[in-house]
């Protein structure tokens, strides 16, 4: 079976044909990053109005990848939720109507279950159960990934999403926007001895989040240090080194308390590079494995959605069927469980 993904819960309009046997086919992805630098964060209109510009043209590029014709596709899979209302619509009355006029079944994707299931797009995959890190722009979420569907979230950030503390902090040290990638490029050349910000939360029992203060850490530290060449990128590492341990912390813990023995890491911020490696050798130490999607695909993209609705469509997830319908919020444990396709 051919599944078509649209992904427009945001800034990028991705799409993507997955195949059940053969596996991902094809994959086109168009960031707006340009579009809303100027303005220093997403603007939601400007959005929607771009995902509507888009997602005919990418549909026409990924059915050339692919070789394959409109009529080849046997399900369409959009995300529904959570994310901006107008952008998510665009995704969700295209995907609908083009599944309406191909007759064949649409599937509403929750945008998380996608960054939660982008890993198993690579080969290995990991199998159920695991715990997954989601860490993205507006995310940060410890999830207990019992099988498809079957989600309990263990701990999450009471404040700022993990993204959006490097964003904000990068836009602090005047990196620009998004400024979560610069950042992380400026790290590499700071001195981790300098300075050392704290692990917030690590100090007492649970597996929530909070990155609020370590933006502010970096304010302070910028404001009472002498400028100096390398100011700049001592706190990035600073800041870096302290929300990179502080996820380590907490997934050692979440491995431990569950005696889970894979990790998933998914979502925009899995792209950094120092909590892929940090990460991979807490795994080593106790035992687990250590599973990533392609840097590509730990941000927004079509695949994971494409992918979402096989595994869906493969189990039988007729629940979504009828109207348009999209969700600004939605939890992840609202979600129920469904049979894992052989
Ligand atoms: P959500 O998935 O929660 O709706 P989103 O879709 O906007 O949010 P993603 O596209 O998954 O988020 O991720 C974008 C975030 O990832 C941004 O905050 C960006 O700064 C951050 N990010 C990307 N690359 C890196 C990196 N190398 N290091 C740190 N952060 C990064
Ligand atoms: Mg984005
Ligand atoms: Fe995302």
């Amino acid at each position: 079976q051919l599944v078509l993904g649209i992904e427009s819960s945001c800034d990028e309009t991705g799409l993507a044909l997955y195949h059940s046997q053969k596996g991902l086919l094809a994959h086109a992805l168009h960031s707006q990053v340009d579009l809303h630098a100027r303005h220093g964060g997403v603007v939601p209109e400007l959005a929607s109005r771009d995902h509507i510009k888009r997602v005919l043209p990418l549909l026409n590029e990924v059915l050339h990848q692919a070789g394959a014709q409109r009529q080849d596709i046997d399900a369409v899979a959009y995300t529904a939720g959570p994310g901006l209302v107008g952008a998510l619509l665009v995704g969700a009355a295209i995907g609908r109507s083009l599944a309406w006029a191909l007759q064949v079944p649409a599937v509403a994707v929750h945008h998380m279950e996608g960054h939660l299931l982008a890993p198993l797009l690579e080969d290995p995959a990991p199998e159920f159960p695991f715990i997954a890190l989601l860490v993205s722009g507006g995310h940060t979420l410890l999830v207990d990934v019992k099988g498809l569907g079957d989600y309990q979230v263990l701990g999450e950030s009471l404040d700022d999403a993990a993204g959006e503390a490097f964003d904000k902090t990068a836009k602090l040290l005047h990196l620009g926007y998004p400024g979560g990638p610069a950042l992380a490029r400026l790290a590499q050349q700071g001195n981790p001895q300098r300075f050392r910000f704290p692990r917030p939360m690590t100090d007492r029992p649970g597996l929530d989040f909070s990155f609020s203060g370590l933006k502010t850490h970096a304010l302070t530290t910028l404001r009472e240090t002498p400028e100096d060449a390398t100011l700049a990128a001592d706190i990035a590492r600073a800041f870096e080194d302290a929300v990179v341990d502080t996820m380590v912390i907490k997934c050692r813990r979440a491995l431990r308390v569950t005696g889970r023995k894979r990790l998933i890491i998914s979502g925009g911020v899995g792209a950094n590079q120092r909590l892929r490696e940090q990460l991979s050798l807490m795994g080593q130490a106790e035992g687990a494995a250590v599973f990533y999607p392609r840097i590509q695909f730990c941000t927004d993209n079509g695949a994971m959605i494409a992918l979402a609705g096989a595994l869906r469509l493969a189990a039988g997830d007729t629940e979504n069927a009828g109207h348009i319908d999209v969700r600004a919020r939605w939890t992840l444990e609202d979600l129920s469980a469904l049979p894992m396709p052989a």
